[in-house]
């Protein structure tokens, strides 16, 4: 019996290791240089003017969402189909949280739905402060019309691309950050790209940029113009706000700066093996998530879509054969904590519909050709 086939899993080279031992052979380890380097490799290659890294993409929620002041009495709206971390940054700024239902087709945030949504919440009185829109499996949502939207009634935009570095909207990476107020990407070993752990936040505001870097680090600053009273001299700093300590240590940069040379590689393998999926599993009573033609989806999850309500029988059944296969998401509404804040099942059907009929299969860019064939010869033997 062979291990399992993980869904998802790091790819890393000799050259990766040799920059990290590079780092642990230097005088810094913590927040340093490389970490500098980092920055400015993602910001160069989204085409966004600053980068600030984190931890991990749950800090880099976190602080976007302090910089874009949302606080308590705000509320921000998010895709019920997503990690349980683009709701929470809400509930740690002391906001309150909503969801917006998907389209079934691209599994992302629905245009409709946030369009009627926000119609209603005007007409309450409640609109929302912050939007996050999750770039599901990889693809970009529809970042202009959720822009325009957000121009008519004065909501940020934080994109929560964790699923989607090295993909393309309209021609641009991911990140650029053209339609939207920040951009925030994991680095968590599953995404496309890893530092172990570890985030991003990218941005083209040089204001949300310095207040970026002082939330990660105690909402501490250096410079005398935002100080209260006078410097005291070279050494002084002061705490401005309450700020986190969320730093990245060099030793996880310098992982994340040699795995963002290989992003384009990453991505190519991927797409590949996606576009060998949906040619091998072609016929079967299955569907994947719709592409839309403005996107490149950088596949950091492949989900098929049963037809027949099986899931769990084929789920067992995969997994018997040694195929880690998962499913992405219970929507985060669902989950026992939101009780709390009114939310139950049927509130958001689309995206139950799909959590109900949804099966992500492996897919990392270090899978073999033998596991491959495997994944596709018990899937098409227990659907045909
Ligand atoms: C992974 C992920 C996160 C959180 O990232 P971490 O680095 O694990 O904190 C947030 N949102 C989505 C959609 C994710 O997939």
């Amino acid at each position: 019996m062979h291990s399992l086939i993980p869904y998802g899993r790091q790819s890393v080279s000799e050259e990766d290791i040799q920059a990290v031992v590079g780092v642990l052979r230097s005088d810094w380890l913590t927040q340093g240089p490389v970490v500098e380097q980092f920055e400015k490799a993602v910001a160069d290659y989204c085409g966004s003017r600053f980068a600030v890294a984190v931890n991990s993409g749950t800090s880099a929620l976190h602080i976007a969402c302090l910089a874009a002041d949302l606080g308590p009495g705000d509320i921000l709206w998010t895709s019920p189909v997503t990690f349980v971390a683009s709701a929470n940054c809400a509930l740690y700024c002391g906001a309150g949280v909503d969801f917006v239902d998907i389209d079934p087709r691209t599994c992302n945030m629905s245009v409709d739905c946030l369009r009627e949504k926000l119609e209603q919440a005007e007409r309450h009185g409640k609109l929302p402060k912050v939007v996050i829109p999750v770039h599901f499996a990889g693809q970009s949502c529809e970042m202009e019309a959720i822009q325009s939207l957000s121009q008519r009634y004065g909501f940020s935009i934080i994109e929560d691309a964790s699923h989607a570095a090295g993909g393309r909207y309209k021609g641009n990476p991911v990140g650029n950050c053209r339609y939207s107020d920040m951009t925030i990407f994991s680095f968590h070993p599953v995404k496309i790209i890893t530092s172990g752990e570890g985030g991003m936040v990218l941005t083209n505001s040089s204001e949300f940029h310095r207040r970026l870097v002082r939330l990660r680090s105690h909402g501490i600053t250096r410079d005398p113009e935002l100080m209260a009273g006078e410097s005291h001299g070279p050494w002084y700093y002061q705490q401005i706000e309450l700020g986190y300590n969320y730093r990245m240590t060099d030793i996880q940069a310098a992982l994340g700066l040699s795995q963002t040379m290989r992003l384009d590689d990453f991505v190519i393998r991927r797409r590949r093996l996606a576009a060998r999926y949906d040619s091998a599993l072609a016929g079967l009573p299955i569907r994947g998530i719709s592409l839309r033609e403005e996107c490149v989806c950088a596949y950091h999850l492949y989900v098929i879509i049963l037809e027949s309500h099986r899931r769990a029988a084929i789920f067992e059944a995969l997994r018997s054969a040694g195929i880690g296969v998962n499913v992405h998401y219970l929507p985060v509404h669902m989950q026992p904590y939101f009780a709390r804040f009114g939310f139950t099942a049927g509130m958001f059907p689309r995206a139950e519909e799909y959590y109900r009929k949804a099966l992500t299969l492996p897919l990392f860019t270090d899978m073999t050709d033998t596991q491959f064939r495997h994944v596709v010869g018990t899937v098409r033997g227990l659907l045909t």
